[in-house]
């Protein structure tokens, strides 16, 4: 198949960009770099542009011979999204349904989206499966649940097949060392970790610890970026085999609290880091886990590289060999 990878250049685009190609289909990335990074497109053709330009859209979809889209880029930052509500909608929402527009023109049927474990907001049931309420907490989780919630009326009315994989916390770095993740500003805890640990940031900053969890940090379940590329090829293949549209959640089923991510990093890194509590951040619900027996059930899924350990370990190794991450290039 032919491919449009939207943010592409970014963290989880970039390792489902090498996946894909790898095993075999042909990937055109669009990406307007404002997050994302050229040098983390490596085997496959960038185009620079908006999401927002439907024009863009529509010839590249029809002259690539586009058969499937995989929408990664968004505004995808929690706190970012308390403060700037709009861009989110803007990005997020607009954006995504100028994408589904252009590909209702040409005529594009497979569409993956990228979702995510913060449409669920507080939980009433552990782990958490896709039928639980969904009632975010934050603006980022509202924008994806309202293109989530627009994907089966567009099933109904155009026959546009899709599959939206909610990702819990995607972490770690392509096992091969040559994608990692790098974000700027930087505002994950296992990159900010890592930067403590290599003298670039003072200390780790624990946001709350007042959290109702075992001990008062919040506990997220993270999943490796390798192992969520791989889910992508999965629901592709499933479109293309032609089951019904589906949502499905990424995550390990195991829960982590920030000082246990910590902990293990310390280990990892063989030294003890200078940590310091901080408040809340706005936004944060105290526990995301995810249940993701649907998707092993009915796609076959299988984490390959997923504890904490071999998370923390693989992004260790990006980043000692990348201290400047993608920038120095
Ligand atoms: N976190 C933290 N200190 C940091 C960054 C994050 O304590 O410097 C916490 C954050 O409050 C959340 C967890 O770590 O509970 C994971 O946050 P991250 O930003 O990595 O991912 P998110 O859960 O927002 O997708």
């Amino acid at each position: 198949m032919h491919i449009l990878i939207t943010g592409g250049a970014g963290y989880i685009g970039s390792h489902t960009v090498k996946k894909l190609v790898k095993t075999g289909h042909q990937v055109t990335v669009l990406d307007n770099l404002s997050k994302g990074w050229r040098a983390a497109v490596t085997n496959a053709r960038l185009v620079e542009g908006e999401l927002a330009n439907q024009r863009l859209l529509c010839e590249l979809l029809q002259a690539e011979k586009i058969n499937a889209v995989m929408h990664f880029a968004a505004s995808s930052l929690v706190g970012e999204s308390m403060q700037c509500p709009a861009d989110y909608y803007a990005n997020n929402v607009t954006g995504s349904l100028i994408l589904l527009e252009a590909m209702r023109e040409v005529g594009v049927p497979y569409f993956v989206f990228s979702s995510t474990a913060a449409v669920y907001g507080e939980l009433v049931e552990i782990p958490i499966p896709e039928d639980h309420p969904t009632i975010p907490t934050n603006p980022y989780g509202a924008t994806k649940l309202a293109l989530e919630e627009a994907l089966p009326w567009y099933y109904q009315a155009y026959g546009l097949r899709y599959i939206s994989l909610r990702y819990f916390n995607a972490a770690g770095a392509d096992p091969e060392g040559e994608l990692g993740e790098d974000h700027d500003p930087e505002t994950h805890l296992i990159p900010l970790v890592l930067k403590t640990a290599l003298g670039q940031a003072a200390e780790v900053k624990i946001f709350g610890r007042d959290y109702p969890t075992p001990d008062g940090t919040c506990v997220r379940d993270y999943i490796h970026v390798t192992d969520l590329a791989q889910a992508h090829i999965l629901a592709l293949e499933a479109l293309a085999g032609g089951v019904v549209p589906s949502i499905y959640n990424l995550g390990n089923g195991n829960g982590y609290s920030v000082l246990e991510v910590v902990q293990t990093a310390e280990k990892v890194v063989g030294k003890l880091l200078p940590k310091a509590f901080t408040k809340r951040r706005a936004g944060d619900p105290a526990i995301l886990v995810a249940s993701a027996e649907r998707i092993k059930r009915e796609l076959h899924w299988k984490p390959c590289y997923s504890d904490l350990q071999t998370i923390i370990e693989t992004a260790w190794r990006w980043h000692q060999k990348n201290p400047l991450g993608y920038a120095k290039y």
